[in-house]
């Protein structure tokens, strides 16, 4: 019998790792795709009158066991795969886009959808059935279910171009990276860069059949070369070769292939009825409109422009000083920006790491949560792991009742890929008057302890164990009717809320006392270090935000408009750049035509959000603050407006629940030292 075809009668209804085969899962999901499909039919052929509950409910809840088995697939193939699974998931991919898009193209099915739709007033639906609604209905008119057939098949022929351009865009990047390499024979031309990054070099080198060291434009590369490297040339060469990736005029260019892109997916968004492609994103996001979004960035451009003209006249003169250097270059920045940092902070992590020890930071953020939420952690061992390695927990709430499985998975082995993440074994919902609770997994890639000596993180460990903690607490804490409005399932410029406000309190004494003891003497740590942390946390936060404010931008430059009038990629960055640089242009580079994030990835319209999470979790975590970091009303008031309420709402209307008016960008400005 395969495990996976059935509702796991195991502890807690947990998933039963140790019994699955690598065997059952193609089968098993094969036959659950036949399943669900069995149970959407079931809904098309109903003869009733659509209504919310036999179309969208019946919808919602169809493909459970479909969704539990792949949510183990695809969890466990980062956390602790072998090329067994990842053969596998090559199989198995395909099969589940292809039934997804089954779904989206469901005429018949869209039909009864938009039936509802339409008819929504008569239903006197709640506000977390309106959203599953409008949710359900948009999966589809997104995707041109509404269209007349010749232009759903223009909107089919964009979709492939765009597909093929993308991938082509990514493969050139690629293709360029890997064409570069610098050869140093002069053991001078290493001077500055420490140890690890001259044997990294030395073994690149070797492995190339190459006497010497080798430097690439492979981050793990090029960022140490470009912080350390005492030769100005020879990282002015780097610098060049890594910012002209696609702007050569060659065969790997994507000049063109940036035009097509934007002009294809201004083409798509009209012919879904909307004035641009950031108007087609944002229509499902917190900031909801360009005109918001830009307003959003000019807005922090103004404030933030004065201390980033201050830093960058600072970092001037101690290159002056320092090297005797007329004319700062993008080069440069780097370089001086860290030999400037270790003059004024002097501060390294192994002087830290003494107060992190992994159990006690873990402890930390259970205290955290109890102290605020009123959870309490009991590890349990009666569940199932996939490794020994996983730490298992029961959480339970004030009045000792369930609220989620916790598993803690934190040392890195060879079947899990890199850094930290969040996912959930078991959503959240309410059916048939049971509220069924989370099992919530966080994964990252700690230092592992050793026989002399435990695990001591890193301080930026330790803001990476409580962010994916608050982004656990957002999953753990679910309160939700609809399983896909539950948790983290929020509109994308707003799941970083819970997590990032989190790591708030890892720089707040009254949170440090409780979980940083030194590892020997249990001393806890000096708050003139905790000072030396924050302040150079912010270190060049002006210089530093000026940057990720030009990439939105030029992101919003490309996708908020009309792309037709851009002719000349480079002329066009230039215009954008104009109010954020503050170094001297690179005529050999172009930003554009390797910007993977918006051009390949899935960051078009969304580069803003980077910053507009930080503006939330400043402007959230300034309320605490005011009121006490461990405020219950102030914490209570988070849970239950916005923990708790996943996507059942506009973000903003949670928010300002929560907050009581729209976020401002103050705090954020404040806490980086930007105003006073
Ligand atoms: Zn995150």
């Amino acid at each position: 019998m395969n495990i996976l075809l059935n509702n796991f009668s195991t502890n807690f209804n947990t998933s039963p790792f140790q019994s699955i085969k690598n065997e059952d899962y193609k089968p098993a999901i094969l036959k659950l795709i036949e399943d669900t499909k069995l149970e959407i039919e079931a809904i098309v052929n109903n003869t009733e009158t659509p209504t919310f509950e036999n179309t969208i409910e019946v919808l919602e809840f169809s493909g459970q066991q479909l969704d539990r088995v792949t949510s183990i697939f695809f969890n466990l193939n980062s956390a602790e795969t072998n090329d067994e699974l990842q053969k596998i998931a090559q199989d198995i991919s395909p099969i589940l886009t292809e039934f997804g898009n089954d779904i989206t193209l469901n005429e018949a099915l869209f039909k009864k959808v938009k039936h509802v739709y339409d008819n929504k007033d008569r239903f006197n639906l709640n506000t977390e059935q309106s959203t599953l609604l409008d949710k359900k209905y948009k999966s589809f008119s997104r995707n041109g279910a509404n269209l007349s057939e010749d232009k759903k098949q223009q909107l089919r022929a964009i979709d492939k171009q765009l597909a093929s351009l993308k991938l082509k865009f990514g493969e050139n990047i690629l293709a360029e990276t890997n064409a570069f390499e610098m050869l140093i024979t002069n053991e001078v031309d290493l001077s500055g860069l420490p140890e690890g990054a001259i044997e990294a070099a030395k073994q690149l080198a070797e492995s190339k059949n190459k006497d010497g060291w080798l430097i690439t434009l492979d981050y793990p590369s090029y960022i140490p070369f470009m912080t350390y490297a005492d030769n100005r040339a020879l990282r002015k060469k780097l610098a060049i070769a890594f910012g002209a990736k696609g702007f050569k005029n060659d065969k790997l260019d994507n000049q063109q292939h940036v035009l097509d892109i934007a002009r294809l997916r201004f083409e798509r968004a009209n012919l879904l009825g909307y004035n641009t492609h950031a108007h087609f994103v944002l229509e499902e996001r917190m900031a909801q409109t360009p005109e918001k979004v830009n307003s959003f960035l000019q807005d922090l451009l103004v404030k933030a422009k004065p201390a980033a003209l201050r830093e960058f006249a600072q970092l001037e003169q101690f290159a002056k000083e320092l090297d005797n250097i007329d004319q700062l270059e993008k080069w440069d920045s780097a370089y001086y920006s860290e030999k400037l940092k270790q003059k004024l902070f002097n501060l390294d992590d192994e002087q830290l790491k003494p107060y992190f020890k992994l159990e006690n930071v873990i402890d930390g953020a259970f205290q955290v949560a109890n102290k605020l939420f009123g959870l309490q952690f009991k590890k349990i061992d009666t569940i199932d792991k996939y490794h020994e390695d996983v730490m298992t927990y029961e959480v339970l709430d004030e009045n000792n009742q369930l609220v989620s499985i916790f598993y803690a998975d934190f040392f890195p082995r060879a079947g899990k890929r890199n850094g930290a993440w969040m996912t959930s074994y078991k959503p959240q919902f309410i059916k048939d008057g049971i509220n069924q609770r989370p099992h919530i997994s966080n994964v990252c890639n700690f230092t592992k302890p050793t026989k002399s000596k435990p695990s001591l993180l890193t301080f930026n460990e330790v803001t990476t164990l409580f962010h994916e903690f608050g982004h656990g607490l957002h999953g753990m804490l679910a309160n939700t009717t609809y399983p896909s409005l539950s948790g983290t399932s929020v509109f994308w410029d707003f799941v970083e809320l819970p997590s990032q406000v989190l790591e708030n309190w890892c720089y707040e004494r009254e949170a440090l006392e409780l979980f940083a003891k030194h590892y020997e003497t249990g001393e806890i740590i000096p708050m003139d270090l905790v000072q030396k942390i924050k302040e150079s946390a912010t270190f060049q936060e002006g210089m530093q935000t000026l940057r990720q404010l030009s990439f939105g931008l030029l992101d919003m430059s490309w996708h908020g408009v009309n792309p037709s009038d851009i002719t000349n990629v480079k002329q066009h960055e230039n215009k954008t750049f104009e109010n954020t640089n503050l170094y001297p242009d690179v005529k050999e580079n172009c930003m554009s035509t390797a910007f993977a994030h918006i051009f390949q990835g899935g960051y078009s319209s969304g580069y803003y959000s980077y910053k507009w999470a930080e503006v939330l979790d400043a402007d959230a975590f300034d309320y605490f603050k005011e009121k006490g970091i461990f405020n219950k009303d102030v914490a209570t008031k988070f849970k239950d407006n916005v923990l708790s309420k996943g996507g059942t709402d506009n973000p903003m209307v949670l928010y300002k629940r929560f907050r009581g008016q729209e976020p401002k960008p103050e705090a954020l400005l404040k806490r980086a030292g930007l105003i006073k």
